[in-house]
């Protein structure tokens, strides 16, 4: 009975307006009519930020910003929902609820504002406001395309850990949960609209799973439900072999394996949560990116053994904004300490390092952190060497922010010989010096870390060398339908600019 179940997430974008959602319910009700399907919902898009905006000015005892923008999110979606429902009962009863939502967001703000004080807890009660007041407006477009709908909320079904702003699903109780709210509701033939980023711990304190995390509760609710697939509905039309901004001619790929998706998710691609596939790749259930303004377009399948497109390399990505900090000297030649040190002062103060490089001389630890992030890990550095730099035992603790990492991701590469010699030499032909290099022992992925100027003529050079533009036969339908999509961010979005 569960086989055919879909689980569908819809982002920001495709919640967007009346628009979007009449367009992101159509494509439910579509699907319902063939088998059971469970929608997950982000807010409208920037309704998070102007929360979490709003979050951060209470901090500070603001109180001014209170009434522009809740009157704002009130108007928002009741212009939304007058659009959306022609049954007064229906516009009624929705309506209440978005009073309820806003009148707890208020008092949030308020309590916040006079403590000048914002816990995580009470940040990701705020935050979380936005998919409660989106959830109730797609249930009620689907009730109006004549599907039996119910908004759900996911903190009566995803049961987290207390990691506020990032919580982890505990799956046995979710599945539990899933079973008695939402396999019946199935069972009728009602449409699930659940919230999706946010969750509740055992105690039923509101937690969220990091921003972007619709995805994540997608296919959290696919793995506690045994789906057949989940579908992530978004903007872009798939995983592309390249970010179309920096590479016209890139395209869509048509099937993916999970472990190539985490690694272009973890190289700054705006594609997905980053555990987005954590839960469905051990039960082995297909994820699809598609988008939900070019519904015919097929997207991008990720599955557990992807397609092999022959050559190996599947996509690049390119990540800018990033500082490559060296650590080194003479002086730490043979130490032992060096490297734990190091990371130990970057992770107290919550550095992501994205990219290791030591040579075994043991002359110079060189790693790659968002720029964002340089100012406090080269103090901490600087504070945890403080002993050596005072002697000159550690030379240098250096920040250079004009280079980005240009990565080489395809699961095939594994055992292909020839792949880092061709990536060099291509690059090498063009002039482009390399600062360092990373390889994963799982040979995944090789990383290479250029002079930032570079990076469009890297992945340019790279995409061409490796024949990415050229659709296998398995792609050849991805491309052919309809134009690309003009943003189509993909498998090499810029990091740190996912919504
Ligand atoms: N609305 C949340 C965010 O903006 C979750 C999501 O969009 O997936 O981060
Ligand atoms: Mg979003």
């Amino acid at each position: 009975m569960n086989s055919s179940l879909c689980v569908m997430k819809f982002g920001g974008t495709s919640v967007g307006d009346a628009d979007c959602i009449r367009r992101s319910a159509a494509i439910v009700k579509a699907a319902a009519d063939q088998r059971p399907v469970v929608a997950v919902v982000s807010a409208m898009s920037g309704v998070t930020n102007r929360l979490i905006d709003g979050a951060r000015r209470a901090e500070l005892g603001e109180r001014d910003f209170l009434h522009p923008l809740i009157s704002g999110l009130r108007t928002q979606h009741l212009t939304a929902l007058r659009a959306l429902t022609s049954d007064p009962r229906k516009y009624a009863e929705v309506q209440n609820t978005i009073e309820e939502v806003l009148g707890e967001l208020e008092r949030l703000l308020q309590g916040t504002a006079l403590l000048s004080e914002l816990t995580p807890r009470a940040l990701d009660a705020i935050s979380g406001v936005g998919e409660r007041l989106s959830a109730p407006l797609v249930s009620a477009a689907l009730c109006e395309l004549g599907a039996r709908s119910v908004p759900v909320s996911a903190t009566d079904i995803i049961v987290t850990d207390i990691h506020h702003g990032h919580a982890e699903p505990l799956m046995v109780e979710t599945r539990k949960r899933a079973e008695t709210h939402l396999r019946p509701l199935l069972r009728d033939g009602v449409v699930p609209v659940v919230t999706g980023f946010i969750g509740a711990t055992l105690d039923g304190v509101q937690t969220t799973l990091g921003r972007g995390g619709s995805d994540y509760s997608a296919t959290i609710l696919g793995a506690a439900l045994d789906a057949q697939e989940t579908v992530i509905w978004t903007d872009v039309d798939g995983v592309k072999s390249a970010d179309p901004r920096l590479v016209p001619e890139a395209r869509t790929i048509a099937e993916i394996s999970y472990t190539e998706a985490a690694e272009l998710a973890y190289f700054g691609a705006k594609v997905l949560h980053p555990n987005t596939l954590r839960p469905v790749t051990a039960a082995g259930v297909p994820v699809w990116i598609r988008n939900s303004f070019s519904p015919e377009k097929p997207g991008t399948r990720i599955t557990s053994r992807g397609k092999s497109n022959g050559g190996g390399v599947k996509a690049l990505t390119a990540i800018r904004d990033v500082t490559m900090i060296n650590v080194g000297g003479p002086g730490i030649v043979g130490r032992t300490d060096v490297l734990a040190r190091s990371f130990a002062a970057a992770a107290a103060v919550r550095a992501n390092v994205l990219l290791v490089t030591q040579s075994s001389s043991q002359n110079d630890i060189c790693f790659i952190i968002p720029t964002a992030e340089e100012k406090r890990t080269v103090q901490a550095l600087r504070d945890a060497f403080a002993p050596e730099l005072a002697e000159q035992t550690v030379e240098h603790v250096s920040a250079n922010s004009s280079v980005a990492i240009v990565a080489v991701v395809g699961e095939n590469m594994q055992g292909i010989p020839g792949i880092a010699g061709k990536t060099f030499a291509a690059l090498g032909r063009e002039g482009i010096n390399i600062i360092a290099i990373a390889q994963g022992s799982s040979e995944y992925n090789i990383s290479l870390v250029i002079d930032a100027a570079a990076t469009q003529k890297a992945v340019t050079t790279l995409h061409k060398e490796f024949r990415l533009h050229e659709a296998s036969p398995a792609t050849a339908e991805a491309t052919s339908v309809g134009k690309q999509s003009p943003e189509g961010v993909s498998a090499a979005g810029p990091a740190g600019t996912r919504k």
